[in-house]
């Protein structure tokens, strides 16, 4: 008999909840990864760093698990059709998972822990990727927040009380024995090498210290580059927030925001396709495909604007602080629908994550959780003047600015924002 531990988005060995408790509560566990085809046939792109990522992890970690006597069952396919027959082969008794709180994941289990139950095999999932989670930071009258202030005052108490810690080295002699088991490689799923550089998995302590300080200006090495390894849980939320407790605040309310953005798509998973605020939903956007081309290749014009698209499209990882004007610019400048510029991002970003990519969208756009959002039209000259005052992030991504290979404005920035600012009016009056 078997006990499956499957991974997601837990890559990793150490402080991993799922793992630790089947390796402390069964024998014989069997650690599984599913390179799922339902979310991988979606993806065009066939040089995608984010999957060659996962499946460096998945390999370093059977490799671990190697040298510890057990391995890893390494499948591709739909979770779905392929679970029943893990049960045969296996003899599986119980199958233990942490938690995940996307849409298409709540779905997706539901459906597998039916399958499982009709087959009298149970299903333990923990929650693992955050210090909360849905329904753990309610406001007096038990209901979500609608806005970020109260959410992390609340979030801040709880935390100090419950004082977080990372769990302790899992009982691996309950791993199941097993010679190593069976390689998939990227090719054999159709996907190749991309050649972009994944940012390193360490929690640099001086640079969290100074984050406060640091953070907004896209030229410095001033945020912890930390994305991709907490939307794959190649790190611990617990250590990180550790960390982040004790030595940056502001650190530590970014972490907060994540687990707020979440929340807001637990509890509202038709933010996926919808404004939050139902109203927005009335805007007509302008969507001008060529304008749109223009704002995803880096040709508006608008250096800080042209700056950040390159670097996302060369490296995979654009600037929080640049991720605002970008966005702000496509939304109210060019009127284009933010779910145009949120796919787009969800193409190239590695730290692509739904929920906290949707609600940057919307925060931008206007259309989310803010009190007042939509007369922020962000100028992208005055903020280059306060975050990238002598141009050396522009420069770096936009050599040619100055000369005549760069482009003339895409559009006026005073008729922009009026522009904006009537579309939107005129759309909330109706
Ligand atoms: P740091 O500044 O070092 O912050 C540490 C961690 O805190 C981040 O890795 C992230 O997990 C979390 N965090 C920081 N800022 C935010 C925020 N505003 N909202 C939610 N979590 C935050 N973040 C994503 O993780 N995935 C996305 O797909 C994403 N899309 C965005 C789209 C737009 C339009 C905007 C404005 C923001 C988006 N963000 C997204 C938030 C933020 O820009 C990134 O988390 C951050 O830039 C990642 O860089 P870092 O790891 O160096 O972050």
């Amino acid at each position: 008999k078997t006990t499956l531990f499957w991974f997601r988005r837990d890559l990793r060995l150490e402080d991993n909840t799922g793992l630790y408790y089947a390796l402390q509560q069964e024998h014989n566990v069997l650690p599984l990864f599913i390179f799922d085809s339902n979310i991988l046939d979606l993806l065009e792109e066939k040089k995608d760093a984010r999957v060659e990522f996962i499946h460096r992890e998945i390999l370093n970690i059977k490799a671990e698990l190697e040298k510890k006597g057990g391995s890893l069952l390494m499948k591709y396919g739909k979770p779905e059709e392929l679970f029943p027959k893990l049960l045969e082969e296996f003899e599986v008794e119980s199958v233990y998972t942490n938690r995940d709180y996307e849409p298409y994941a709540k779905d997706r289990d539901k459906k597998i822990e039916k399958l499982l139950k009709a087959k009298s095999v149970s299903f333990f999932a923990f929650k693992d990727q955050v210090i909360f989670e849905p329904g753990e930071i309610l406001n007096g009258s038990g209901e979500f927040y609608k806005v970020f202030t109260p959410f992390s005052k609340t979030w801040l108490d709880k935390f100090k009380e419950s004082q977080v810690e990372p769990l302790g080295e899992p009982t691996w002699k309950n791993l199941k024995k097993t010679d190593p088991l069976q390689e998939i490689s990227l090719r054999d799923m159709g996907f190749e090498k991309s050649g972009i550089e994944i940012p390193p998995r360490v929690a640099d302590k001086d640079l969290i210290s100074h984050y406060d300080q640091t953070r907004n200006f896209p030229a410095k090495n001033g945020t912890s580059r930390l994305g991709i390894h907490l939307r794959f849980g190649t790190i611990s939320i617990r250590k990180l927030a550790k960390t982040a407790y004790s030595l940056n605040d502001t650190y530590l309310n970014e972490l907060i925001w994540r687990e707020f953005y979440m929340m807001i798509l637990g509890y509202n998973p038709q933010v996926v396709d919808h404004a939050f605020k139902p109203a927005y939903d009335q805007i007509p956007w302008r969507n001008n495909e060529e304008e749109f081309q223009a704002w995803c290749e880096g040709k508006t014009g608008y250096p800080i604007v042209d700056a950040g698209m390159r670097e996302l499209n060369t490296t995979g990882y654009m600037h929080n602080r640049v991720r605002m004007i970008v966005a702000s610019f496509l939304t109210k400048h060019l009127l284009i629908d933010w779910r145009w510029g949120e796919a787009y991002f969800a193409k190239k970003l590695l730290d692509f994550e739904l929920a906290s990519n949707n609600g940057g969208w919307q925060w931008a756009a206007g259309t989310g959780t803010d009190a007042q959002p939509y007369f922020r039209v962000f100028n992208p000259e005055s903020q280059t003047e306060k975050f990238d005052k002598d141009l050396k992030y522009i420069k770096k991504w936009v050599p040619e600015l100055g000369t005549s290979k760069y482009p003339k404005p895409i559009v006026d920035h005073k008729f922009a924002r009026q522009r904006a600012l009537d579309t939107y009016k005129k759309a909330l009056d109706q």
